[in-house]
Protein backbone atom coordinates (compact mmCIF):
# COMPACT_ATOMS: atom_id res chain seq x y z
CA UNK A 1 0.00 0.00 0.00
CA UNK A 2 2.32 2.51 1.26
CA UNK A 3 4.84 1.42 -1.97
CA UNK A 4 1.71 2.39 -4.12
CA UNK A 5 1.03 5.21 -2.55
CA UNK A 6 4.96 6.42 -2.87
CA UNK A 7 4.31 5.24 -6.29
CA UNK A 8 1.65 7.59 -7.55
CA UNK A 9 3.18 10.52 -5.81
CA UNK A 10 6.26 10.05 -7.68
CA UNK A 11 4.16 10.05 -11.26
CA UNK A 12 1.65 13.23 -9.88
CA UNK A 13 4.77 15.14 -9.13
CA UNK A 14 6.66 14.60 -12.30
CA UNK A 15 3.47 15.19 -14.02
CA UNK A 16 3.21 18.39 -12.48
CA UNK A 17 7.28 18.99 -12.94
CA UNK A 18 6.66 19.06 -16.90
CA UNK A 19 3.42 22.07 -16.18
CA UNK A 20 5.28 23.91 -14.02
CA UNK A 21 7.98 24.47 -16.15
CA UNK A 22 9.61 27.69 -15.78
CA UNK A 23 11.58 29.40 -18.39
CA UNK A 24 14.79 31.55 -17.55
CA UNK A 25 13.88 33.93 -20.20
CA UNK A 26 10.27 35.27 -19.75
CA UNK A 27 11.27 38.16 -21.92
CA UNK A 28 11.95 36.22 -25.17
CA UNK A 29 8.53 36.01 -27.22
CA UNK A 30 8.05 33.25 -29.59
CA UNK A 31 6.67 32.52 -32.85
CA UNK A 32 5.48 28.64 -33.95
CA UNK A 33 6.19 29.25 -37.38
CA UNK A 34 4.94 26.08 -38.14
CA UNK A 35 1.20 25.14 -36.96
CA UNK A 36 -1.66 23.59 -38.67
CA UNK A 37 -4.63 25.66 -36.87
CA UNK A 38 -6.77 25.98 -39.77
CA UNK A 39 -10.12 27.95 -39.49
CA UNK A 40 -11.78 26.46 -36.95
CA UNK A 41 -12.30 28.42 -34.58
CA UNK A 42 -12.65 26.49 -30.85
CA UNK A 43 -9.65 25.75 -31.67
CA UNK A 44 -8.00 29.52 -32.19
CA UNK A 45 -9.94 30.10 -28.80
CA UNK A 46 -8.01 27.42 -27.39
CA UNK A 47 -4.50 28.45 -28.65
CA UNK A 48 -5.59 31.87 -26.80
CA UNK A 49 -6.16 29.68 -23.62
CA UNK A 50 -3.45 27.72 -23.83
CA UNK A 51 -1.39 30.86 -24.41
CA UNK A 52 -2.70 32.74 -21.20
CA UNK A 53 -1.78 29.34 -19.12
CA UNK A 54 1.55 28.90 -20.24
CA UNK A 55 2.42 33.10 -19.83
CA UNK A 56 1.00 32.94 -16.29
CA UNK A 57 1.91 29.30 -15.26
CA UNK A 58 5.46 28.76 -16.92
CA UNK A 59 6.16 32.89 -17.67
CA UNK A 60 6.31 31.46 -21.47
CA UNK A 61 5.20 33.79 -23.96
CA UNK A 62 3.76 32.45 -26.98
CA UNK A 63 3.36 35.51 -29.27
CA UNK A 64 1.96 34.20 -33.02
CA UNK A 65 1.85 31.21 -34.78
CA UNK A 66 2.02 30.78 -38.61
CA UNK A 67 -0.88 28.62 -40.21
CA UNK A 68 -0.29 26.97 -42.94
CA UNK A 69 -3.81 25.86 -43.92
CA UNK A 70 -7.50 27.46 -43.82
CA UNK A 71 -6.00 30.17 -46.49
CA UNK A 72 -9.70 31.06 -47.33
CA UNK A 73 -10.43 32.57 -44.15
CA UNK A 74 -7.37 34.88 -43.29
CA UNK A 75 -9.20 37.77 -42.26
CA UNK A 76 -11.49 36.08 -39.86
CA UNK A 77 -8.74 33.98 -38.28
CA UNK A 78 -6.36 36.98 -37.58
CA UNK A 79 -9.48 38.49 -35.97
CA UNK A 80 -10.46 35.27 -33.98
CA UNK A 81 -6.81 35.15 -32.83
CA UNK A 82 -6.73 38.35 -31.71
CA UNK A 83 -3.79 39.22 -34.08
CA UNK A 84 -1.76 36.41 -32.99
CA UNK A 85 -2.36 33.82 -35.70
CA UNK A 86 -1.67 34.62 -39.16
CA UNK A 87 -1.92 32.55 -42.58
CA UNK A 88 0.18 31.13 -45.79
CA UNK A 89 -1.18 30.41 -49.08
CA UNK A 90 -0.80 26.62 -49.85
CA UNK A 91 -0.49 23.53 -51.52
CA UNK A 92 -0.67 20.30 -50.39
CA UNK A 93 -1.37 17.99 -53.68
CA UNK A 94 1.68 20.23 -55.86
CA UNK A 95 2.05 16.08 -56.91
CA UNK A 96 -1.03 17.76 -59.28
CA UNK A 97 0.07 20.60 -60.31
CA UNK A 98 0.10 24.20 -58.14
CA UNK A 99 -2.92 25.28 -57.00
CA UNK A 100 -1.74 29.13 -57.43
CA UNK A 101 -1.01 30.92 -60.02
CA UNK A 102 2.31 32.73 -60.70
CA UNK A 103 0.12 36.14 -61.13
CA UNK A 104 -1.40 35.49 -57.59
CA UNK A 105 1.99 35.96 -55.89
CA UNK A 106 2.38 39.38 -55.51
CA UNK A 107 -1.42 40.05 -54.80
CA UNK A 108 -1.45 37.28 -52.12
CA UNK A 109 1.36 39.15 -50.06
CA UNK A 110 -1.18 42.71 -50.85
CA UNK A 111 -3.90 40.51 -48.77
CA UNK A 112 -1.47 39.71 -46.01
CA UNK A 113 -0.39 36.11 -46.37
CA UNK A 114 3.12 35.71 -45.25
CA UNK A 115 4.19 32.12 -47.67
CA UNK A 116 3.27 29.92 -49.85
CA UNK A 117 3.43 26.66 -47.75
CA UNK A 118 3.95 23.43 -50.02
CA UNK A 119 3.58 20.43 -48.84
CA UNK A 120 6.09 18.21 -51.67
CA UNK A 121 6.81 14.94 -49.35
CA UNK A 122 7.24 11.92 -51.18
CA UNK A 123 4.82 11.76 -53.59
CA UNK A 124 4.11 8.44 -52.32
CA UNK A 125 2.18 9.76 -49.79
CA UNK A 126 -0.04 11.62 -52.27
CA UNK A 127 -0.47 9.91 -55.29
CA UNK A 128 -1.72 6.40 -56.21
CA UNK A 129 -0.18 3.70 -57.26
CA UNK A 130 0.97 4.24 -61.25
CA UNK A 131 -1.31 7.64 -60.89
CA UNK A 132 1.06 10.01 -63.21
CA UNK A 133 2.42 13.54 -61.59
CA UNK A 134 4.93 15.47 -60.38
CA UNK A 135 7.24 13.30 -57.97
CA UNK A 136 9.76 15.66 -57.26
CA UNK A 137 10.05 19.67 -55.93
CA UNK A 138 12.74 19.88 -58.11
CA UNK A 139 10.22 20.37 -61.93
CA UNK A 140 10.06 22.57 -65.41
CA UNK A 141 6.49 22.69 -63.98
CA UNK A 142 6.68 24.72 -60.94
CA UNK A 143 8.95 27.15 -62.14
CA UNK A 144 6.86 29.87 -63.45
CA UNK A 145 5.59 29.67 -59.47
CA UNK A 146 9.03 29.68 -58.20
CA UNK A 147 10.12 32.57 -60.23
CA UNK A 148 7.19 34.73 -59.44
CA UNK A 149 7.89 33.93 -55.81
CA UNK A 150 11.81 34.85 -55.95
CA UNK A 151 10.46 38.15 -58.01
CA UNK A 152 7.78 39.07 -55.37
CA UNK A 153 9.24 38.45 -52.63
CA UNK A 154 6.62 35.58 -51.79
CA UNK A 155 8.72 32.92 -49.29
CA UNK A 156 8.32 29.39 -49.63
CA UNK A 157 6.91 28.47 -45.83
CA UNK A 158 7.42 25.57 -44.38
CA UNK A 159 8.65 23.58 -47.60
CA UNK A 160 8.30 20.02 -47.28
CA UNK A 161 10.51 18.11 -49.60
CA UNK A 162 11.56 14.74 -47.68
CA UNK A 163 10.74 12.57 -44.71
CA UNK A 164 13.13 11.81 -42.12
CA UNK A 165 15.62 8.78 -42.88
CA UNK A 166 17.46 7.83 -40.19
CA UNK A 167 20.69 5.49 -40.07
CA UNK A 168 21.18 2.39 -40.87
CA UNK A 169 19.37 -0.12 -38.88
CA UNK A 170 17.25 2.63 -37.68
CA UNK A 171 15.81 4.12 -40.75
CA UNK A 172 12.60 4.85 -39.33
CA UNK A 173 9.02 4.42 -40.70
CA UNK A 174 8.68 7.96 -42.94
CA UNK A 175 11.28 7.49 -45.13
CA UNK A 176 13.24 3.66 -45.77
CA UNK A 177 14.86 4.05 -49.29
CA UNK A 178 17.51 6.85 -48.69
CA UNK A 179 18.03 6.71 -52.63
CA UNK A 180 14.85 8.48 -53.16
CA UNK A 181 15.37 10.58 -50.10
CA UNK A 182 18.60 11.97 -51.74
CA UNK A 183 16.69 12.25 -55.15
CA UNK A 184 14.44 14.77 -52.89
CA UNK A 185 17.09 16.68 -51.18
CA UNK A 186 19.80 17.45 -54.06
CA UNK A 187 16.18 17.91 -55.96
CA UNK A 188 15.75 21.31 -53.43
CA UNK A 189 19.43 21.92 -53.95
CA UNK A 190 19.03 22.64 -57.60
CA UNK A 191 15.94 25.29 -57.01
CA UNK A 192 18.11 27.46 -54.49
CA UNK A 193 20.79 26.95 -57.33
CA UNK A 194 18.11 28.48 -59.98
CA UNK A 195 16.13 30.66 -57.81
CA UNK A 196 19.09 32.67 -55.67
CA UNK A 197 16.51 35.19 -54.58
CA UNK A 198 14.16 33.02 -53.53
CA UNK A 199 13.50 32.86 -50.03
CA UNK A 200 12.78 28.84 -48.85
CA UNK A 201 12.41 28.02 -45.19
CA UNK A 202 12.73 24.34 -45.36
CA UNK A 203 10.13 22.43 -42.78
CA UNK A 204 11.91 20.15 -40.35
CA UNK A 205 15.45 21.10 -41.21
CA UNK A 206 14.27 19.53 -44.84
CA UNK A 207 14.89 16.81 -42.85
CA UNK A 208 18.55 16.53 -42.70
CA UNK A 209 18.56 16.31 -39.29
CA UNK A 210 18.40 12.28 -38.30
CA UNK A 211 21.98 11.58 -38.76
CA UNK A 212 25.44 13.41 -38.40
CA UNK A 213 26.17 13.47 -42.03
CA UNK A 214 23.37 14.94 -42.31
CA UNK A 215 23.93 17.40 -40.45
CA UNK A 216 26.97 18.35 -41.85
CA UNK A 217 24.96 18.68 -45.40
CA UNK A 218 22.51 21.02 -43.98
CA UNK A 219 26.27 23.22 -42.93
CA UNK A 220 26.63 22.94 -46.40
CA UNK A 221 23.50 24.31 -47.92
CA UNK A 222 23.26 26.95 -45.31
CA UNK A 223 26.61 28.05 -45.97
CA UNK A 224 25.94 27.73 -49.69
CA UNK A 225 22.69 29.25 -50.48
CA UNK A 226 22.04 32.29 -48.20
CA UNK A 227 18.19 32.96 -49.20
CA UNK A 228 17.83 29.15 -47.48
CA UNK A 229 16.50 29.00 -43.70
CA UNK A 230 15.06 25.83 -41.74
CA UNK A 231 12.19 25.29 -39.33
CA UNK A 232 12.57 23.19 -36.50
CA UNK A 233 9.05 21.43 -36.09
CA UNK A 234 8.33 17.96 -35.59
CA UNK A 235 12.37 17.28 -35.14
CA UNK A 236 13.05 17.28 -31.85
CA UNK A 237 11.86 13.77 -31.53
CA UNK A 238 14.52 12.84 -33.23
CA UNK A 239 17.33 14.77 -31.29
CA UNK A 240 18.36 11.24 -30.06
CA UNK A 241 19.67 9.73 -32.99
CA UNK A 242 22.76 12.44 -33.65
CA UNK A 243 25.34 13.96 -31.27
CA UNK A 244 24.35 16.47 -28.83
CA UNK A 245 27.33 18.09 -29.22
CA UNK A 246 27.16 18.31 -33.02
CA UNK A 247 23.67 19.35 -32.98
CA UNK A 248 23.88 22.09 -30.22
CA UNK A 249 27.09 23.22 -32.17
CA UNK A 250 25.15 23.54 -35.27
CA UNK A 251 22.11 25.46 -33.72
CA UNK A 252 24.63 27.48 -32.31
CA UNK A 253 26.69 28.58 -35.34
CA UNK A 254 23.44 28.65 -37.64
CA UNK A 255 21.67 30.25 -35.34
CA UNK A 256 20.76 32.89 -38.09
CA UNK A 257 19.16 30.82 -40.02
CA UNK A 258 16.81 28.73 -37.68
CA UNK A 259 13.28 29.24 -36.68
CA UNK A 260 11.12 27.57 -34.11
CA UNK A 261 8.47 25.36 -34.96
CA UNK A 262 6.56 22.47 -33.73
CA UNK A 263 3.58 21.10 -36.44
CA UNK A 264 0.88 21.53 -33.74
CA UNK A 265 -2.39 20.86 -35.30
CA UNK A 266 -5.83 22.22 -33.99
CA UNK A 267 -6.64 21.68 -30.18
CA UNK A 268 -10.06 20.69 -30.32
CA UNK A 269 -11.22 20.45 -27.25
CA UNK A 270 -10.58 22.39 -24.00
CA UNK A 271 -9.22 19.17 -21.97
CA UNK A 272 -6.50 18.72 -24.53
CA UNK A 273 -4.77 22.23 -23.24
CA UNK A 274 -2.62 20.79 -20.30
CA UNK A 275 -1.49 18.08 -23.10
CA UNK A 276 -0.11 20.50 -25.28
CA UNK A 277 1.14 23.01 -22.86
CA UNK A 278 3.61 20.04 -21.70
CA UNK A 279 4.44 19.54 -25.70
CA UNK A 280 5.43 23.17 -25.97
CA UNK A 281 7.29 23.39 -22.33
CA UNK A 282 9.27 19.95 -23.36
CA UNK A 283 10.52 21.75 -26.95
CA UNK A 284 11.48 24.86 -24.28
CA UNK A 285 13.55 22.46 -21.86
CA UNK A 286 15.64 21.03 -24.74
CA UNK A 287 16.64 24.19 -26.22
CA UNK A 288 16.79 26.39 -23.35
CA UNK A 289 18.13 23.83 -20.16
CA UNK A 290 20.69 20.68 -19.99
CA UNK A 291 17.85 18.68 -18.44
CA UNK A 292 17.04 15.32 -19.74
CA UNK A 293 13.68 15.45 -21.41
CA UNK A 294 11.28 12.97 -21.91
CA UNK A 295 10.56 13.24 -25.60
CA UNK A 296 9.53 15.99 -27.64
CA UNK A 297 6.65 17.83 -29.27
CA UNK A 298 6.00 14.11 -30.40
CA UNK A 299 7.00 11.49 -29.53
CA UNK A 300 8.68 10.27 -25.89
CA UNK A 301 12.50 9.25 -26.74
CA UNK A 302 15.12 10.97 -23.67
CA UNK A 303 16.81 13.72 -24.94
CA UNK A 304 19.32 15.95 -22.96
CA UNK A 305 18.46 19.68 -23.33
CA UNK A 306 21.15 21.77 -25.48
CA UNK A 307 21.48 24.68 -22.86
CA UNK A 308 21.38 27.22 -26.15
CA UNK A 309 22.75 30.81 -25.34
CA UNK A 310 19.95 33.33 -24.85
CA UNK A 311 20.91 35.37 -27.98
CA UNK A 312 21.18 31.97 -30.11
CA UNK A 313 17.40 31.58 -28.54
CA UNK A 314 16.23 34.77 -29.44
CA UNK A 315 16.95 34.79 -32.83
CA UNK A 316 15.66 31.40 -33.08
CA UNK A 317 12.23 32.42 -31.22
CA UNK A 318 11.61 34.94 -33.18
CA UNK A 319 14.26 37.40 -34.15
CA UNK A 320 14.56 35.81 -37.22
CA UNK A 321 10.77 35.03 -38.04
CA UNK A 322 10.35 38.77 -37.88
CA UNK A 323 12.99 39.66 -40.59
CA UNK A 324 11.66 36.40 -42.97
CA UNK A 325 7.53 36.78 -43.17
CA UNK A 326 6.55 39.85 -45.24
CA UNK A 327 4.44 41.72 -42.52
CA UNK A 328 5.19 40.08 -39.35
CA UNK A 329 7.01 43.36 -37.82
CA UNK A 330 4.34 45.21 -37.82
CA UNK A 331 2.02 42.59 -36.46
CA UNK A 332 4.32 41.60 -34.07
CA UNK A 333 4.45 45.63 -33.78
CA UNK A 334 0.78 45.92 -32.74
CA UNK A 335 0.81 43.22 -30.15
CA UNK A 336 3.24 45.46 -28.60
CA UNK A 337 6.47 43.59 -29.60
CA UNK A 338 10.03 44.89 -31.50
CA UNK A 339 12.35 43.15 -32.86
CA UNK A 340 15.36 44.85 -30.34
ZN1 LIG B 1 3.29 20.49 -40.91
Amino acid sequence: MKIKLIFSCLIMFSMVGYSQFVTQYPDIPRIDVHTHTNNNYQGIRNYLALRKAMLSDNKIDLAMLINLNGEQAIDTILEVSQGRITTCINDYEPQRGLAHKPEEMSSSLGKGYVGYKIWHGPSSRVLKEGEGGIKYFDNPAHEPVLTAMEKAGMPGASIHIADPNGPFGNRGKWATDPVEYWRQVIGLERVLQRHPGLVIIAAHCAWLICQDAQIDFLRYMLSAYPNFYVDLAATFQYFYLVDHANLRDFLIEYSDRIVYGTDIGSIRRQEEIPAYIERYSRTFRILETDQMVEGGFFGMNPVKGLNLPKDVLERIYYKNAMKLYPGLVDKMNKLGYFQD
